[in-house]
């Protein structure tokens, strides 16, 4: 007799803002009597391997499966198997060429793991296509907002950029329950230039269309209008499911710091961080960081360090290691030496144990680049923020941050823009750092306001993820409707009738 656990493959994209919340929803699954697997590679997997063999020992039924990344075709060193090893573009190309090539290895993992669903990430169009030829549902992983899906299918879908005088001049997005101006600096370059990033994402926004459905890292409380909006008007079929990280990572600390980073224990001395935030007063502390991906050109570091050191607040930033290399004299390592004589600041090279950090009580806010896990991860911990958007779709979560949910002070960034240089006037000077510091960290009316949303929007997120709260409960429905769907589909080949008329109308 056929077993009745469904079977899930789960495919993440490699690179942390996708992989981390992938790999907590793979391990919620699991959680929930799903039989999960992971597709991943021999790089990737060293970040993560920890938390799914403490899942297994628990007695839950979740495995790993490896594949070989083509480093050697694609002239990459061996390790080099993720978008955060990226250190230059043309490495960056090497990387995403690599992923690219692993579509066939994955196809035939597929066939042999027989799932009864696959769950691969938004950058993986084509493989709606393989759950057509195999029959069964593929569910779309998107590791964003709905607002930020939202704002940019109707930005897609009406082109209010085009045909304005200037760049910076600014436009509604059309179709929203709100009223939010942006200008064309602010949308992503594919958005902006035809290009074949261009193609490649509409493919991408395409596949969510044609997909089963999609499963959202995000919660009813927090964006009911736009949850609303994806449905209807948009037309998917979504799950709201999380803060993931927060529902996968209730209990250990151990498996909190080492999240997402296989270095974790060589960066640097943890009990030191930890000393140092032990010693600040409750909420005192500003934590700044820019994500997995996000390098600053040099004049945008120095910017920050005086930013920082003037806004008088106690900090916490963590650098990319290769920021500390690039020009500049020494200038972050003589800043490190001041903030240390003055006890003001802490600099983390690399990789923060960022869960750890953000519900350290000592922690009082977050600079944050407008990552959508980061979001969440600071909502949950009910902080405040600072929104410093860099690329991609973070400048919608800006809007949502600052402007719908009210709960973080923009610190005016105009462009649009990963890794390139900043002109001189696209760059964020210290004054205006300053500005939002003593708004966000000031005791202020408006402060004290954005830190009671947040700290509701942390409580909501806390509840959600509680039985009977509308994450648990979508995780449930969702496992329960897979369910469903193996057994008829087992029903329909047991009385030997053509079973191909749901996906026919999904895809
Ligand atoms: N992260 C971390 N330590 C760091 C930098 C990032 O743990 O020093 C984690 C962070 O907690 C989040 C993810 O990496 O879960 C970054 O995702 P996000 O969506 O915030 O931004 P991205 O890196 O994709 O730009």
């Amino acid at each position: 007799m056929e077993s009745q656990q469904l079977n899930i493959v789960f495919l993440p994209y490699p690179t942390p803002g996708h992989m981390i919340p992938m790999i907590d929803t793979a391990r919620l699954f699991a959680k929930h009597g799903a039989n999960v697997t992971i597709i991943t590679t021999h790089a990737n997997v060293s970040s993560f391997q920890k938390a799914i063999d403490s899942d297994f020992s628990a007695g839950h039924s979740i495995k790993t499966q490896l594949i070989q990344f083509p480093s050697a075709q694609v002239g990459l060193p061996d390790g080099v198997e993720n978008i955060k090893d990226g250190t230059s573009l043309e490495m960056l190309g090497k990387i995403t060429r690599g992923i690219w090539m692993l579509q066939d290895q994955i196809e035939i993992l597929f066939q042999d793991l027989e799932p009864d669903c696959i769950v691969t990430d938004m950058m993986y169009p084509w493989t709606v296509q393989c759950a057509a030829k195999l029959g069964i549902p593929r569910l779309h992983f998107y590791s964003s907002s709905y607002f930020s899906n939202c704002a940019c299918h109707f930005i897609r879908k009406c082109k209010p950029h085009e045909g304005l005088v200037s760049d910076t001049n600014k436009f509604t997005i059309p179709g929203l329950p709100h009223s939010i101006q942006m200008t064309t600096l602010q949308l992503p370059d594919w958005m902006r230039n035809k290009s074949f990033a261009t193609g490649y994402f509409e493919e991408m926004f395409e596949s969510e269309e044609r997909s089963y459905g999609t499963i959202c890292n995000s919660f009813h409380e927090l964006e009911s209008d736009y949850e609303k909006l994806c449905k209807t008007i948009m037309g998917i079929k979504c799950w709201s499911i999380g803060p993931v990280s927060a529902w996968a990572n209730k209990d250990d600390d151990e498996k909190k710091a080492n999240r997402g980073h296989m270095e974790i224990n060589n960066i640097g001395n943890e009990q030191e961080w930890l000393n140092w935030l032990n010693s600040k007063p409750n909420d005192s502390v500003l934590y700044v960081s820019f994500g997995s991906l996000t390098r600053l050109p040099h004049l945008h570091l120095v910017e920050i360090a005086h930013g920082l050191e003037n806004s008088g607040h106690n900090f916490i930033w963590v650098v990319r290691k290769k920021d500390r290399d690039e020009g500049g004299n020494g200038f972050l390592q003589e800043f490190e030496k001041r903030m240390k004589e003055s006890d003001k600041g802490y600099i983390i090279w690399n990789w923060a144990p960022q869960l750890l950090i953000l519900d350290h009580p000592a922690t009082g806010g977050i600079v944050t680049h407008c990552g959508w896990n980061s979001i969440l991860e600071s909502l949950n911990a009910g902080l405040p923020m600072i929104a410093w958007p860099v690329f991609a779709e973070q400048f919608y979560n800006e809007k949502l941050v600052t402007e719908i949910l009210k709960i973080g002070v923009p610190v005016g960034v105009k462009e649009n823009k990963l890794w390139a240089s900043f002109g001189e006037e696209a760059i964020v000077r210290s004054e205006e750092i300053v500005k939002a510091v003593e708004i966000l960290m000031g005791s202020g009316q408006d402060s004290k306001e954005m830190r009671m949303r947040a700290k509701m929007l942390g409580d909501a997120a806390k509840r959600t993820i509680e039985e009977g709260g509308h994450s648990y409960n979508n995780l449930i429905q969702l496992i329960d409707e897979l369910k469903s769907l193996k057994k008829s589909k087992a029903l329909a080949v047991k009385e030997d009738y053509s079973f191909d008329g749901w996906y026919v109308i999904h895809l």
